[in-house]
């Protein structure tokens, strides 16, 4: 236990009455890719929410390299090392691709935002503010190092993508492909250098080759010791990229194991294949916007 990178126990949420996240409890060690899957509904959002402070749990706790997290909100969680995606992709459509990139890293500078820890304070939350303006107009020694370490930081993630991302580096996310958007959000997270990144469904609404190429750089992360909680519904995907696979259904885990064991075990073949066989196609597939 005391290997664990993230250790979740006895994790609950509910929602008037529903149990959307039931006692669920796993844990991922340092540089291990571990999925989530499990049909709609089955709380696997839920939890990657729980996780990353985009929402409180009722009852359990989550501890990331040994300092508990459940109860700070998502910003504390982001410097703590968990940056994530989201199932729908969320880009600021009219900031570049760099821009984009370079937003996630603000919560993580220091000498440009003088103060922060004030801001927490109601009445004294103006004071970071001015100390952040004063900094952007004058400049000081150490905003202007993180400036450079800023830049350099945008350029590698680019860079991670470079044949898509490169050559639109300065467009608008608004005019990008709905894949391109989708790499900018990962480029995102991953400026953040974070211990562990979070993926909810990164395919969702890709087509196969776009897939593939998904597939190729989560495992070039996972060579890189990148460990990644991720939420995926394509299960071709998930057998090749994790070491350890998370069945879950109605808020609780149904089943965990190493991918070829989970695939073969009646109660996920149930639960999630046979199901997802009627229907033939994503009920709720990642919308555009
Ligand atoms: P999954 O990601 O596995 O498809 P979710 O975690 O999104 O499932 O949802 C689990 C259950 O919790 C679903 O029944 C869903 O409708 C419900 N749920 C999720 N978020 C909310 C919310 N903010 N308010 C009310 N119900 C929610
Ligand atoms: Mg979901």
């Amino acid at each position: 236990m005391s290997e664990s990178l993230l250790q979740v126990t006895g994790l609950e949420r509910h929602f008037d009455g529903l149990k959307a996240v039931d006692g669920v409890s796993f844990s991922v060690a340092p540089g291990e890719v571990v999925s989530i899957i499990g049909p709609n509904g089955s709380g696997k959002t839920t939890t990657l929410n729980l996780v990353t402070g985009t929402i409180r749990p009722h009852a359990g706790t989550i501890t990331l390299e040994g300092t508990r997290i459940e109860k700070a909100d998502s910003a504390r969680i982001a410097e703590h090392g968990i940056a994530r995606t989201f199932q729908n992709g969320r880009v600021f459509a009219t900031l570049s691709v760099a821009d984009n990139i370079e937003v996630g890293l603000h919560s993580t500078l220091r000498a440009s935002r003088p103060f922060r820890g004030l801001s927490n304070i109601f009445l004294l939350r103006w004071i970071p503010l001015l100390g952040e303006l004063f900094v952007a107009i004058v400049g000081t020694p150490g905003s202007r190092r993180e400036e450079k370490q800023v830049a350099s930081a945008v350029d590698a993630e680019i860079h991670r993508f470079e044949a898509r991302l490169g050559p639109r580096r300065d467009d608008p996310a608004y005019s990008l492909s709905y894949a391109n958007r989708r790499r900018t959000e990962i480029a995102r997270a991953m400026a953040l250098r974070p211990r562990l990144l979070v993926l909810d469904e990164p395919t969702a609404g890709m087509n196969q080759s776009e897939t593939t190429e998904v597939l190729e750089q989560l495992l070039d992360l996972k060579a890189e010791g990148q460990a990644i909680l991720l939420v995926e519904h394509k299960l071709d995907l998930v057998m090749r990229v994790s070491d350890r696979v998370i069945v879950m259904d109605g808020g609780r885990i149904i089943a965990e194991g190493a991918p070829e064991a989970v695939r073969q075990n009646p109660a996920v073949i149930e639960a999630y294949i046979g199901r997802r066989r009627e229907p033939a196609r994503d009920p709720n597939p990642g919308a555009p916007e």
